[in-house]
C-alpha cells in the first residue's frame, strides 16, 4: 500500500508541443528515443515484474490526449542488472505515446506489439504523454462517453498492468468535457485496486442522493436526462431499481467492514449500446447498463464488489470466483437484509434458473482452475456458470456453518486483506479456520467439479431439483 500519488505541477500546456513522431501502434517500431532520436542499441528488454503503485491521470476529452504519472514499486533486481538501468514495461496497445519523461528529463522507450518498455534507470516514477482514441464500449472509451477496460483493455486508456495482481491507487482529472455534459469519476482512489476499477462516464447526467448509511456513506444514483418518459423514463427506472440500495450498502458495511473507496458512492447508468446488459464494478461510482437500471440485484452486485473484486482483488484471473462468486452470494444476502427473506429466496430461484440456462448455453466447466495466469479469462472462465456455481458454493457452505457465521468470516477476510491480492484458496483456508468446517466437499461439488448439483436429489431446500 502506498499513499496517493500527487499530480503536482503537471501541466496540460505541454500537449501538442511534442516533437516526437507518433509511432505506429501495434507494430514493431524499433527503438525510438524519447526525442525521436534513432538509437542504435539493443532493444529494451521487457520487465513486467516492476509493479505500478500509483497512477495519476489527466485526461483531455477534447484533445483526446492524456498524461499519466506512474509511480513504480521498488526495483527488485530483474532488468536493473542488464547494464542499461532498470526497465519498466506497460500495456499501451491503444495509446499513441508522444513523450516519456523521468524526474530528470526524457527517458528512452520502445514500443513493441503495443507494449511500452521504458528505461527508467534509478527513477521510481515517470510521466507518459499520449493520445488515445474511441473504442468499443467494453474496451476503452466507448462512443456514448463511458469507459470500461475489464479485463485486459486498460492499455487502450492509460499505460497500465491489466494483471489484477498488480493493484494501483488512482488520481483522475477529466478535462475538455463539453459544457452540456457532466463527467462522473472519482478524483482519488487511495486503496490499491485492479487497473480495471478505474472509469469515468460523461453524459447529460442527473443524480439523486438516495440516503446515507449508518457509517456515513452517501449513496446516490445517476441517470442520463431525457425529456418525457415519466415513471418509465430513465429517472423513474433508476429510482425504482435503487429503492433498496442504501439499505444494501448499509448491510455490506455493517457485515463486512469499512468501505475502502470513500464516503460517496453511486450507481451510474451507462449506455453500452444495443443488447448490452450487466454492470461494472467501477468503485466508488460503479456503472450499470441503462437496459437493467431497474434491477435491484444488479445494483447490489456491483456495490458488493467494493469488498470483493475491487477491495480485495483477485491474485490471478483463475481466482475470479473470489470476486464474482462471493459477490453473487453477498448480493443475494444483501437483498435479503434490505428487502426480506422472500426477496432473497426469489434471487436464489432466479440464480438456479440462470445456472441451468448457463450450463446449456456456455457449457459446463470447473470454475476454480489450479493454475495462475494461464487461462484466457474471457474465453475460458468468465460466464454465468462461474458466477452461479460460486454463489451456490457459498450458499451451500453457509447452510452448513450458518450464514451469519459465513458472512462474519468473509468480513474478517476482507478486513485483513483489503487493498491486497488474494487467491481463492486463501479465502477457503480462511473460512475453514474461521468456521472450523471443511470447505473441501463443497468446493469439490461447486468449484472444481462438473455438473449441476441442484439437479441431484435429495435436497432439503428450494431451489432444488430441476425437472
Ligand atoms: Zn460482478
Amino acid at each position: 500500500m502506498r499513499a496517493a500519488f500527487v499530480v503536482g505541477a503537471m501541466s496540460l500546456l505541454g500537449f501538442g508541443a511534442c516533437e516526437a513522431t507518433p509511432e505506429l501502434l501495434g507494430t514493431d517500431t524499433g527503438v525510438a528515443g524519447a526525442r525521436g532520436g534513432k538509437a542504435d542499441r539493443d532493444e529494451i528488454p521487457a520487465d513486467w515484474l516492476r509493479g505500478i503503485a500509483a497512477t495519476a491521470l489527466v485526461v483531455d476529452l477534447e484533445a483526446m490526449e492524456a498524461t499519466a504519472q506512474l509511480r513504480l514499486d521498488p526495483a527488485d533486481g530483474g532488468s536493473c542488472e542488464t547494464g542499461r538501468g532498470c526497465v519498466a514495461s506497460f500495456e499501451a496497445a491503444g495509446l499513441d505515446v508522444r513523450e516519456v519523461l523521468g524526474p530528470n528529463g526524457p527517458l528512452d522507450y520502445e514500443r513493441r506489439e503495443g507494449d511500452l518498455h521504458v528505461v527508467v534507470g534509478a527513477a521510481d516514477s515517470l510521466t507518459v504523454r499520449y493520445g488515445f482514441k474511441q473504442q468499443d464500449p467494453s474496451q476503452g472509451l466507448g462512443p456514448a462517453g463511458s469507459t470500461s477496460v475489464w479485463p485486459t483493455y486498460c492499455g487502450n486508456l492509460f499505460p497500465c498492468h491489466s494483471d489484477p495482481w498488480d493493484g494501483t491507487t488512482f488520481e483522475l482529472t477529466v478535462v475538455g468535457v463539453s459544457e452540456e455534459l457532466t463527467a462522473i469519476y472519482p478524483e482519488r482512489i487511495t486503496t490499491e485496486t485492479p487497473a480495471y476499477t478505474l472509469a469515468f462516464a460523461t453524459g447529460k447526467y442527473e443524480c439523486q442522493v438516495l440516503g446515507e448509511t449508518r457509517a456515513g456513506t452517501e449513496v446516490s444514483v445517476c441517470w442520463v436526462r431525457k425529456v418525457g418518459g415519466g415513471a418509465n423514463g430513465p429517472r423513474g427506472k433508476a429510482l425504482r431499481g435503487t429503492e433498496s440500495l442504501t439499505a444494501v450498502f448499509d448491510w455490506l458495511e455493517a457485515s463486512l467492514g469499512a468501505y475502502a473507496f470513500g464516503d460517496e458512492v453511486a450507481s451510474v447508468s451507462v449506455d453500452w449500446g444495443d443488447g448490452a446488459v450487466g454492470g461494472m464494478e467501477h468503485h466508488p461510482f460503479w456503472h450499470v447498463s441503462d437496459s437493467e437500471i431497474e434491477e435491484p440485484l444488479l445494483h447490489a452486485h456491483e456495490a458488493a464488489h467494493g469488498w470483493f473484486g475491487a477491495g480485495v482483488r483477485i491474485a490471478c484471473w483463475e481466482d475470479l470466483v473470489l470476486s464474482e462468486g462471493t459477490v453473487s452470494y453477498l448480493a443475494a444476502r444483501a437483498i435479503g437484509a434490505a428487502s426480506g427473506a422472500e426477496a432473497e429466496q426469489q434471487v436464489w430461484v432466479d440464480y438456479a434458473a440462470e445456472l441451468e440456462a448457463a450450463l446449456v448455453e456456455e457449457g459446463d466447466q470447473a470454475v476454480l482452475p489450479a493454475t495462475c495466469g494461464e487461462v484466457d479469462v474471457l474465453e475460458g472462465l468468465w460466464g454465468n456458470v462461474l458466477y452461479m456455481k460460486g454463489a451456490f458454493f457459498f450458499r451451500d457452505y453457509g447452510d452448513a456453518v450458518g450464514h451469519d457465521v459465513l458472512v462474519e468470516a468473509l468480513g474478517a477476510f476482507y478486513r485483513e486483506r483489503v487493498g491486497t491480492a488474494a487467491r481463492t484458496t486463501e479465502l477457503l483456508e480462511h473460512l475453514e479456520r474461521a468456521t472450523g468446517a471443511d470447505t473441501e466437499v463443497f468446493a469439490a461439488k461447486w468449484l472444481t467439479g462438473l455438473g449441476n448439483p441442484l439437479a441431484a436429489a435429495p435436497c432439503d431446500r428450494e431451489p432444488c431439483a430441476t425437472p
